[in-house]
């Protein structure tokens, strides 16, 4: 981020959609065979939307909400709708627009065969181990292998179409341990499609790739990890975080710096209601000084305008000498940033937003 992008008023989110296409395309290039769908829950922003559409096979989608929006701004991308506790009215628009539904329980495969025919994958919650994972979607997602079984066996008489299996079972994983996971799944999952006839069988393996917000320059080795992708099935996977995190920015400037009881803060304007990410990932949140070449001299908290002890960016880190009007651009806020965020707490101002061509 250079200091002539910065807009005029902040705080401000900057996208470098340029830049957003180049990634998306070279993840497409290095997945081959693999379809890639985008999380749309990372960040649904339209702008982003369509610059990430040309390079992808569809967009996930998880609620109605989710579901029109896509819609409305891509009316011809391919959608696949998730997520637990689906409403009727979700179910019916689903079976709508959606292209393929992933069905979390035997209920809710009942509630949806109600509605019309519709070309579903079975979403499976297998018991397999992630150690090093960020989050383990196991819990209230997906179906066990009894469940999964007796959707499979009453899909013949419903209308609906069984296509295949979904499977996201954890997030933030290297190349590594991704690949020995979908390798896990695609194991189970052929034989149980072949035994219910399903044939061209499709193997949704999720997303969850990891961005290191501690290593900024890192990136998901895609090309590792499209070479050693199972065949013998449709393999699809849907990144959210690792396809748009790097291209959005967070600017905004300092308003005050004071030390307190040997403890020295830097008070900027905007808050963790305009970025959510590091209150919930429980980070320090990456940055840069646009304001200063110089090294860190000393160390310093950034936090926001919030009248809470929560509403910090970063804690005691590393900072050149900052005085008020400097600015400092959050790298790394481009997924689960400003959608996640509190916008409506304490009634500041939100950010205006800007798109880099
Ligand atoms: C959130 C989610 C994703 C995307 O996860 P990322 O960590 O952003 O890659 C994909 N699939 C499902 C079902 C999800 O809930």
């Amino acid at each position: 981020m250079k200091l002539e992008d910065v807009p005029e008023r902040l705080p401000a989110y900057v996208y470098d959609l340029r830049g957003l296409a180049e990634h998306v395309a070279s993840v497409r290039t290095a997945l081959g065979p693999t379809e890639l769908y985008y999380a749309a829950k990372a960040n649904p922003d339209a702008e982003i939307l369509r610059t990430v559409a040309p390079h992808v096979d569809g967009v996930e989608v998880s609620s109605g909400g989710e579901l029109t929006h896509v819609r409305e701004t891509l009316p011809h991308t391919p959608l696949a709708f998730g997520g637990p506790g689906k409403t009727d009215d979700e179910l019916a628009l689903a079976q709508r627009h959606a292209d393929r539904i992933h069905v979390e329980s035997p209920r809710e495969l009942s509630r949806l065969s109600a509605l019309g025919p519709a070309d579903v994958l079975l979403r499976a919650n297998l018991p397999f181990r992630t150690p090093g994972a960020a989050l383990a979607m196991s819990g209230p997602f997906g179906m066990d292998e009894d469940a999964l079984a007796e959707c499979a066996r009453r899909i013949p008489e419903t209308g609906l179409t069984l296509r295949g299996v979904h499977a996201h079972l954890a997030s933030g994983l290297g190349a590594p341990a991704m690949l020995d996971l979908a390798a896990r799944i695609v194991d189970w999952a052929l034989p149980f499609l072949k035994d219910h006839g399903v044939d061209d069988p499709e193997i949704n393996i999720g997303g969850g790739m990891a961005v290191d917000y501690a290593s900024p320059a890192a990136r998901f080795d895609w090309e590792t990890y499209g070479r050693g992708l199972p065949t013998g099935a449709r393999l699809r996977v849907e990144p959210g975080r690792a396809l748009t995190a790097y291209h959005g920015w967070y600017v905004t400037d300092v308003l005050d710096v004071k030390t307190t009881r040997g403890d020295t803060y830097a008070v900027l304007r905007g808050g963790t209601h305009h970025l959510r990410t590091p209150a919930t990932k429980g980070h320090d949140h990456p940055f840069e000084v646009l304001t200063s070449d110089e090294a860190p001299t000393t160390a310093a908290s950034l936090v926001g305008q919030l009248c809470t002890p929560k509403d910090v960016f970063a804690t005691d880190v590393p900072v050149p000498p900052l005085a008020p009007g400097d600015i400092i651009a959050f790298t790394m806020a481009g997924a689960y940033a400003w959608n996640i965020s509190h916008h409506d707490f304490l009634m500041h101002p939100k950010p205006t937003f800007h798109y880099l061509r």
